[in-house]
């Protein structure tokens, strides 16, 4: 418990860049998700403003059309009518199906904090038959296990990319530090919480997976990943992290994920690596991105001439 009131702790006293931080009226607060089930979004934004963050892209493309003023990362809206909505829309759930925190925005970012708007929405659904799965890269998280202990059907899940300092600080420095997340998922299972962990994105020279394994099969008991979904619109500020993280060798960098080199032999060597550590293997997913389209993005920029190598 005291382990637990010291990352609470750390997470409020947490340096929280000023946000842009207003209230928003949903039309709608749950989604159907594309692999099944619902994805419900308590708030508008994210100030983990994750370099690799595709839900950018959506936005950007919001902005331009209704003019807002705020990039990705920089605004948190509360969706002040959630409760309402889903006690109006929770009827579309059947049996059996769940419903995914979140799918564009961190339900424990750090706004979460002070509003406990994720909170309230969990404490109206405790009493529903429905799956929760909670995935966050936030230890606030650790907060609710007291109203975790109350469902029938709930994991969290722990979205973990790299236990390197810098790497993290480079690509997502505004959400929980790798060890806080491992300090979080400890306290999860010492409670009795099912968790798991989402390799996500994992990218060579970041991801490591022969010294993540281990580290995780002892916190969790289920490990998947999947490789960088790389888009128009989070690549200006991924070329940004990596050049931030890799000074002077960012080639070397798009280059294993371009040539999917890194990513064929991380497919051979996960799974035997999770059965030698005896944690589950949950899949390894591929985000491929074809060298047309990976031309058209940059054809102008000189770190990509060697896609047009060999030609
Ligand atoms: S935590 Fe998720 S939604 Fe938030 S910025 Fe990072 S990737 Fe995007």
């Amino acid at each position: 418990m005291k382990q637990q009131r010291s990352l609470q702790q750390s997470l409020w006293e947490e340096n929280v860049r000023e946000m842009d931080s207003t209230a928003v009226t949903a039309k709608s607060i749950l989604t159907p998700c594309g692999f099944g089930g619902w994805s419900l979004n308590p708030y508008v934004g994210c100030s983990h403003a994750c370099a690799y963050c595709y839900v950018r892209r959506r936005w950007n493309r919001m902005e331009a059309a209704e003019s807002h003023v705020h990039p990705w990362g920089a605004f948190v809206q509360v969706k002040i009518n959630a409760l309402d909505r889903l006690r109006r829309e929770i009827h579309r759930i059947s049996p059996g199906e769940g419903i995914w925190l979140s799918s564009a925005t961190d339900a424990y970012q750090p706004q979460e904090a002070q509003r406990c708007h994720t909170r309230k929405i969990l404490e109206m659904l405790v009493d529903w038959d429905v799956k929760i799965t909670i995935l966050t890269k936030s230890a606030l998280v650790v907060r609710d296990i007291d109203l975790f202990q109350h469902f029938r059907n709930l994991r969290v899940g722990f979205s973990i990319n790299t236990l390197d300092r810098h790497a993290w600080q480079c690509i997502e420095m505004n959400s929980s530090p790798p060890e806080e997340r491992l300090e979080a998922l400890e306290i999860l299972q010492r409670e009795h919480i099912s968790t798991f962990v989402f390799m996500s994105p994992a990218m060579p020279f970041i991801t490591d997976f022969d010294t993540m394994v281990p580290v995780l099969a002892k916190r969790t008991r289920r490990v998947s990943a999947e490789t960088l979904n790389l888009s128009e619109g989070n690549y200006a500020a991924m070329r940004e992290a990596i050049q931030r993280f890799m000074p002077g060798r960012e080639q070397d960098f798009w280059q294993a994920v371009v040539t999917r080199k890194w990513g064929n032999t991380i497919a051979k060597q996960f799974e035997p690596l999770c059965k030698q550590y005896g944690v589950r293997f949950g899949g390894f997913f591929r985000n491929e991105c074809s060298r047309k389209k990976l031309k058209q993005m940059f054809s102008d920029d000189p770190i990509f001439d060697f896609l047009r190598e060999n030609e």
